[in-house]
C-alpha cells in the first residue's frame, strides 16, 4: 500500500546527504507533514530527549539515516566513538519509535556491514558469513546490530520495520573533504580545483583497477520511499544500481564532467582498498523499483551543485 502523504514522516539525520534527500523527495511528492531531526535538534545518543521528542510527535513512519559516518581514517582513528555513537543512536530511536507505536520504520545501514570476502555481487543472504573488514569493524558491528533490532521488533512485537543497505551514495549535500572524503566527492573538488586554478596535472590514489559502485542520493531517497510502501521483509534489501566501474573509469567521468582535459597522475602509495564492491539488488528489482539516474548525469549534476555552492568563488 503507498504511504499516506498526510502521516507525519520523521526523518532522523535530515541534515545528512541522505536525510536531506530523503526530506526533498517527500516534500516533492506531496506529503505535509514531514519532520526531521538534525544532531543540532536532538541528541539522539540521549535516549530521555530522545524518547520525548518522538512520542511528542507520534510519527506515522520513521527513516533513520541518522549516523556517525566517516571515511576511513576517521573510522580508524575513533573507532570507540563509531560504536558506541552508532549503537545509542539506533538503540533510542527505535525504543522511542516502538514506545510511540510507530507502525513503519526504515533502518539505513551500509554496505560495509557484509564480509570482507563476500561473492560478487554480494547477496544480502552473505551477511554474518564471515569476518569484516577491519578498518570500519566498529562502524559495520553497529550497522549489523541494527539490523537485528529491526528483525527483533518485528519477531516479538509485530512491528512492520525493516532495513535497507545501500552502496556507496554521492551528490549534493556530500562530504568533499579535501583528504578524508569518499573517492567521487575528493574527485569532484580536485578537478574543478585544477581546471580554476588552470593546473596541468591531477593526482589521484592507487592503481585504478579497483571496481566500485555509485548511487545518486535522490534515487536511493525514491527508493527508500519505495520500500516503505512496498517492502515488508525480516532480511535487509541491497540499493544500489547493479553496475559498477573501475576507479580509472569514474575519474576519466569527473575529468570530462568538470572539463578537465590535463594529465592524470596515479599516487600508487595510496591504497587501492578492497578490489571490488557490488551489491546483488535482484531483491530490490524484484520489488518493482529501478534506478533512473546515470552516473555520467548524475556526477555532471553534483559537479555543477559543487561549483554553485561549495567552491570557493573564483
Ligand atoms: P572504499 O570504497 O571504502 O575503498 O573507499 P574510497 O571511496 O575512499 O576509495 C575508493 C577507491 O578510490 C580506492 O581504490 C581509492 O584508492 C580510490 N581513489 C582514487 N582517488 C581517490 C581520492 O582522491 N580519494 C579517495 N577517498 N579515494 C580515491
Amino acid at each position: 500500500p503507498a504511504l499516506d502523504p498526510s502521516a507525519t514522516v520523521l526523518v532522523a539525520g535530515s541534515s545528512g546527504l541522505v536525510g536531506s534527500a530523503v526530506v526533498r523527495r517527500l516534500r516533492a511528492e506531496g506529503f505535509t507533514s514531514v519532520v526531521g531531526i538534525r544532531s543540532s535538534d536532538v541528541d539522539l545518543t540521549d535516549a530521555r530527549a530522545t524518547l520525548d521528542h518522538v512520542t511528542s510527535l507520534r510519527p506515522a513512519v520513521v527513516i533513520d539515516a541518522a549516523a556517525r559516518v566517516g571515511g576511513i581514517a576517521a573510522n580508524d582513528a575513533e573507532p570507540v566513538e563509531f560504536l558506541n555513537d552508532n549503537l545509542r543512536i539506533q538503540t533510542n530511536l527505535f525504543a522511542a519509535a516502538h514506545a510511540a507505536d510507530v507502525d513503519r520504520l526504515l533502518f539505513l545501514g551500509s554496505s560495509c556491514i557484509y564480509p570482507k570476502h563476500s561473492p560478487q555481487p554480494i547477496p544480502e543472504s552473505a551477511l554474518l558469513t564471515g569476518p569484516l573488514e577491519e578498518t570500519n569493524d566498529a562502524y559495520a558491528i553497529a550497522k549489523i546490530a541494527g539490523v537485528v533490532a529491526v528483525k527483533s521488533y518485528r519477531r516479538q512485537y509485530g512491528r512492520r520495520w525493516i532495513s535497507a543497505m545501500p552502496t556507496n551514495v554521492y551528490g549534493p549535500g556530500d562530504n568533499f573533504h579535501p583528504t578524508r572524503s569518499h573517492v567521487l566527492p575528493a574527485l569532484i573538488r580536485r578537478f574543478h580545483e585544477a581546471v580554476r586554478s588552470g593546473a596541468g596535472e591531477v593526482v589521484v590514489w592507487g592503481s585504478g583497477t579497483p571496481r566500485r559502485e555509485f548511487i545518486h542520493v535522490d534515487d536511493l531517497a525514491a527508493a527508500c520511499l519505495h520500500l516503505l510502501a512496498h517492502y515488508d521483509d525480516p532480511s535487509p534489501v541491497n540499493i544500489g544500481v547493479g553496475e559498477d566501474l573501475t576507479i580509472a573509469d569514474l575519474v576519466a567521468l569527473v575529468a570530462d564532467a568538470t572539463g578537465f582535459t590535463g594529465r592524470i597522475a596515479w599516487d600508487a602509495s595510496r591504497p587501492d582498498g578492497t578490489p571490488r564492491k557490488l551489491l546483488d539488488v535482484s531483491r530490490l528489482l524484484a520489488t518493482g523499483w529501478k534506478p533512473r539516474i546515470g552516473l555520467a548525469e548524475g556526477v555532471r549534476s553534483t559537479v555543477r551543485w559543487y561549483a554553485d555552492t561549495l567552491a570557493e568563488p573564483g
